[in-house]
């Protein structure tokens, strides 16, 4: 997955944090998502309140780190972030918990993959603002109960489905987040060129735009390569000829697609007949670990119609046979 250009995970090399959106004025698309945490981060600052815990679901790279952020900066409080894999134990939950100041926004990325014993801490800490802490062991054991500050937790995790209910039931607010369009991507990628002082056409910002698998993350690491591909072959803006052969030579396909897509796409199809055929199945014949197949390469194959999740595996669809140039087996689909 590390070597996978379109993979959205973050990577040292982006330098996101110039790109990011400072306001949720600034922020392009999630339409509903922005109107309703508008209303609640104004209602919340009329009472003069924390805001209430908010969890972001939805794929790498489409915006869950920066809404966060955002969310701090609009209520006027500090951020803290760290990630479910970071905390090792209940303690440095504990710690990181009672250094907040009043309002903070706490920030725990993957929260999926918190241990059980930390997620335990988290339970009172998100309702009652408080710590139940054991001291000492054995028979001297006892409890203490520390008050915390108020905080606003927010988690962001790939799939709702992946916490476990009492987490997933402590979030007053969910937001799901979608796969942008491309005319919001070309907006973002327009945005993008202007911050990284490259002269774009507006044709060469909807062809990146294109080709970006529907997500911020990935139109910025794109349209940092055409940038270099464009100042290499001396074009003063980049139109879309120039972005095309620049994605081209990345193997980023004319839907966006990339090596590890088509891949995977190409093995249900030669090996398995177009399916159905299990996730554990292609995790093992493709070399990727099971989740990096469902959070990251299936969702938008599924948006784009090529492949379909069903009860007996996944199943190519006839778009996923034609975007391979390839004819389906006669009798092998449901
Ligand atoms: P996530 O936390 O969901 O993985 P991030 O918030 O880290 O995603 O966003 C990844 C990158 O995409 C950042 O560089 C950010 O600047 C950019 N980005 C995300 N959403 C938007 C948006 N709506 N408009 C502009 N840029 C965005």
């Amino acid at each position: 997955d590390q070597d996978r250009l379109l993979s959205a995970s973050r990577r040292p090399e982006d330098v996101d944090a110039a790109l990011r959106p400072k306001s949720l004025d600034e922020f392009v698309g999630q339409q509903a998502a922005r109107d309703n945490l508008r209303v609640f981060i104004q209602a919340a600052r009329g009472r003069g309140d924390a805001l209430d815990h908010v969890l972001f679901f939805g794929p790498p790279g489409l915006g869950k780190t920066t809404l966060a952020q955002i969310i701090a900066r609009e209520m006027g409080v500090g951020f803290r972030a760290t990630s479910g894999p970071v905390i090792a134990k209940s303690g440095d939950l504990a710690a990181l918990l009672t250094n907040l100041e009043d309002g903070d926004v706490l920030f725990i990325d993957e929260i999926h993959r918190l241990q059980p014993a930390v997620e335990e801490v988290l339970y009172p800490a998100m309702e009652d603002r408080v710590l139940d802490l054991m001291i000492g062991e054995g028979p001297s054991a006892r409890s203490v109960r520390i008050d915390l500050p108020r905080f606003t937790l927010v988690g962001a995790t790939t799939r709702q489905g992946l916490l476990t209910t009492p987490l997933r039931d402590r979030f007053g607010i969910p937001v799901r987040l979608q796969f942008y369009t491309v005319e919001e991507l070309t907006r973002v990628v327009t945005r993008a060129a202007r911050l990284l002082d490259l002269p774009i056409a507006e044709d060469g910002a909807v062809e990146v735009a294109r080709r970006s698998r529907g997500t911020p993350r990935i139109a910025g690491r794109l349209l940092r390569r055409v940038r270099d591909f464009a100042s290499v072959a001396g074009h003063e803006i980049v139109h879309a000829a120039a972005a095309d052969q620049a994605l081209n030579r990345l193997e980023v396909d004319a839907l966006g697609l990339d090596a590890m897509d088509r891949r995977y796409l190409t093995m249900i199809a030669d090996v398995y007949r177009g399916g159905p055929v299990g996730v554990e199945t292609l995790a093992a014949g493709l070399s990727e670990p099971r989740d990096t197949i469902e959070e990251v390469i299936e969702p938008f194959l599924i948006q784009l119609g090529l492949l379909a999740r069903t009860a007996r595996g996944r199943i190519l669809n006839p778009g996923g046979w034609k975007h391979l140039g390839l004819n389906p087996p006669v009798g092998s689909q449901d």
